[in-house]
């Protein structure tokens, strides 16, 4: 099959779906690779990076979309991408069917096969195709360094000659793949990292990292935010506001606080109300990765950085995986690649599109002229 990357229109994206690396395995399951010229610029990759590693470069988005069967990109397609797709053709990319019902329908109307990188289940067996772990990891890491970037002093302890530096005291919420991330850079850059999660179950890991869990005390068992499959409910109003009079009593001792609590098909819970940051000392940062979905901070600006009156550095940034963009294509590269290697069972260029497959079936949501989404359970895990 032809297989081809476009040239990320949304605007500042660096990330490229298909690097120059992960077009030689695509060449090895028997497929003919294509980018747009330019694809890769913005991620280092250089068109003349992709010829050598046997990539056909084409002119325009006009010229690629035409030449291939499958499309691949990072980004959702626009309505003018998929209006210029055929019957037939395949894009595969990040798609958050819940939000984009007009697309959905578009694909189904005009027969194009739609593949949501968004919804590969969260599996063992798919796990090298989990483009938003892959993506989560890069934003919680990159999370820690806009955040020594903005924060004028160490995150490691030292005694010098001049002057004795305590280490940063960083409080992460939210200790999902984001989160683990963010207290694994912490931890490397030597500060003292305490961690928040409303699942019990994740202070084990955030210990054997070398953070510190902090816990809540009940007299009485309450519910917490745990819920099945691994993701976070709504916590009940006595454990919140349990976990609200904690982080009061930690924000003036805090430098920095890492947000990354999301609670899937809900707007990011508020849990780093403004007094809390008024509480905080001058100089302190609060990088809030939950900005997308509204921020888990009240004052979060999306896509912005803010400093307060009192001098806190509110960073609401939404594309921290394209501030990382090479790192961040090689890694979703080799998503996508995976992906098309189960797709191609026999190695031989062939696609055979089985939506038996638990993980090909998560993952399409427009096949054969229908709406695919909302996939049935999976059937392994
Ligand atoms: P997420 O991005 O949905 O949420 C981030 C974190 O915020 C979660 O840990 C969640 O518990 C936490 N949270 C929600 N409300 C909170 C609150 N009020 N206070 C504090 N924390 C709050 O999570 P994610 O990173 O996508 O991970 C979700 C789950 O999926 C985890 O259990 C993870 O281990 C699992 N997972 C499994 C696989 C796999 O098996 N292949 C891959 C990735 C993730």
């Amino acid at each position: 099959m032809k297989i081809g990357a476009l040239k990320e229109g949304f605007e500042n994206e660096a990330r490229v779906a298909v690097t120059p690396a992960s077009a030689g395995h695509l060449g090895k399951l028997g497929h003919e690779v294509f980018v747009e010229s330019g694809a890769g610029a913005r991620a280092g990759f250089r068109d003349e990076d992709y010829r050598q590693a046997g990539v056909t470069v084409l002119p325009d988005a006009a010229a690629l979309i035409g030449a291939v069967d499958v499309l691949a990109k990072v980004r959702q397609p626009t309505e003018a991408e998929i209006g210029q797709m055929r019957a037939g053709q395949t894009v595969i990319s990040f798609f958050y069917p819940a939000q984009n019902a007009d697309l959905l329908a578009q694909a189904k109307d005009q027969g194009i096969t739609a593949i949501a990188m968004d919804m590969v289940p969260r599996i063992s067996r798919a796990q090298k195709m989990d483009a938003l772990s892959s993506m989560a990891n890069i934003a919680g890491y990159r999370a820690v360094i806009e955040a020594a970037n903005n924060f004028g002093r160490f995150f490691t302890g030292q005694v010098t000659a001049a002057g004795k530096v305590p280490p940063a005291k960083v409080l992460v919420v939210g200790a999902g793949v984001a989160g683990l991330a963010a207290i694994g850079a912490s931890v490397s850059l030597g500060a003292q990292v305490y961690a928040f999660d409303v699942r019990p179950e994740v202070a084990e890991q955030i210990e054997s990292m070398g953070a510190e869990f902090v816990f809540l005390e009940f007299d009485e068992p309450v519910q917490d935010g745990a819920a099945t499959g691994g993701y976070a409910a709504p916590s009940s109003p006595e454990f919140r506001e349990k976990q609200l009079a904690k982080f009061r009593e930690l924000a003036p001792q805090m430098d920095i606080v890492i947000t990354t609590a999301l609670i899937p098909g809900r707007d990011a819970p508020k849990l780093w109300t403004a007094d809390m940051v008024a509480a905080m000392r001058q100089g302190s940062v609060i990088v809030d990765l939950a900005a997308e979905k509204g921020g888990n901070c009240d004052l979060t600006v999306p896509d912005e950085r803010i400093v307060t009156e009192n001098g806190v550095v509110i960073i609401g940034y939404t594309d921290f995986p394209s501030r990382m963009g090479a790192q961040a294509s090689e890694l979703y590269g080799n998503n996508i690649r995976h992906f098309l290697a189960d797709l191609t069972p026999g190695k031989d260029g062939v696609i055979h599109h089985n939506m038996e497959d638990d993980v090909i079936r998560g993952a399409t949501v427009v096949h054969d002229h229908d709406v695919t989404w909302p996939p049935p359970p999976p059937k392994v895990a």
